[in-house]
């Protein structure tokens, strides 16, 4: 059997290591491979996904949305979110659509932060792809404040407008939007005030070395001035401050977080646990969780 990753690039991911990881430690005869699809491209192997081999696929950047389109039934999660990033074929080649991100953001915080989002006070930065799970999962766990700090403010109102007229109707009681570059204070006082801090920007991602048509092109961590979004000092010890970012494992924000004695989680654990949950939907066996985990971190730290 076949899966695969479908996305462009996807040179870099390390979902085939902890994916085929899983398999092999199942005993399960399956291969997990890389699609690297241009958009021309992408009707065609979703449409190969319908061959009786084949178990299913992921989808990253940047066609989380366009699969939407193409798969015959959508879970409500994923419709909400507007993205898809697990594909499942059932037998007869019907493709059902889900968006594990936003369970995988809900284990990372539960299980590894510590941290029950009910009745809690959030802060996210940024209000792309990541942002709409993250926020779905905020709204849908019952915290009873989001705040979405976003360089652009409107793109924040759409993410809010389009959750609650999508099923997660208290998205716009509890969700407001600030200036990410806190030029009215409001970002300052939310941070101040959260209990959980996630942000959902790229800033803090290691960069790749040298041209990126070079596959050996490792990733460094050469930015020399590395970028915060929100001053150190706005960070209490009452906080968990997550980055959804995993490479490097402890970016700029945590780093401030760490030194302010806030408590950290870098974005390692979402990615194994969205993994995780779609390889119970392809396979309908536990994952074992434990070794993708490791799997990822080989893959990415060592
Ligand atoms: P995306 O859809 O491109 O959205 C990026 C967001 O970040 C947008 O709101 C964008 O603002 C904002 N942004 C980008 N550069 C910025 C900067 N220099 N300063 C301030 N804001 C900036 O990307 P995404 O898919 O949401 O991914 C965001 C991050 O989350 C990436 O690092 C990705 O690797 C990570 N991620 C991790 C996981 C995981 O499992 N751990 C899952 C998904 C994503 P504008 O709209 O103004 O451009």
């Amino acid at each position: 059997m076949r899966v695969g990753l479908i996305g462009y690039p996807v040179r870099h991911s390390v979902s085939p290591n902890f994916q085929q990881a899983a398999f092999d430690a199942l005993g399960i005869d399956a291969t997990y491979e890389l699609w690297e699809t241009p958009f021309d491209r992408l009707p065609g192997v979703v449409a190969s996904l319908r061959e009786p081999d084949c178990l299913g696929a992921n989808v990253t950047i940047p066609h989380k949305q366009a699969v939407l389109a193409l798969v015959d039934w959508i879970d409500p999660t994923a419709a909400a979110v507007g993205a898809v990033n697990t594909i499942v074929r059932e037998s007869g080649g019907r493709l059902l659509g889900y968006n594990t991100d936003v369970e995988g953001f809900v284990r990372a915080v539960e299980y590894d932060g510590h941290l029950d989002l009910s009745g809690r006070r959030v802060v996210m930065l940024g209000s792309g792809g990541a942002a709409r799970a993250v926020s779905a999962a905020v709204v849908g766990r019952r915290a009873t404040d989001l705040v979405v700090a976003a360089r652009h403010p409107d793109r924040a109102d759409d993410l809010l407008r389009d959750l609650s007229q999508r099923g997660f109707t208290d998205a716009s009681d509890i969700g407001r939007v600030t200036y990410l570059d806190n030029r009215d204070g409001a970002l300052e006082r939310a941070v101040r005030e959260c209990d959980l801090l996630v942000n959902a920007t790229p800033v803090g991602m290691a960069r790749h070395a040298a041209r990126s048509d070079d596959p050996s092109a490792g990733p460094v961590h050469s930015d020399p001035a590395p970028t915060l979004l929100v001053r150190p000092e706005w960070l209490t010890p009452r906080t968990l401050v997550c980055d959804l970012v995993y490479n490097p494992p402890v970016t700029p924000l945590l780093r401030a977080a760490r030194a302010r004695r806030a408590r950290v989680l870098n974005g390692l654990p979402m990615l194994v646990y969205q993994g995780a949950l779609a390889f119970e939907r392809w396979t309908s066996r536990p994952a074992p969780v434990d070794l993708m985990r490791r799997a990822a971190m080989e893959a990415l730290y060592d």
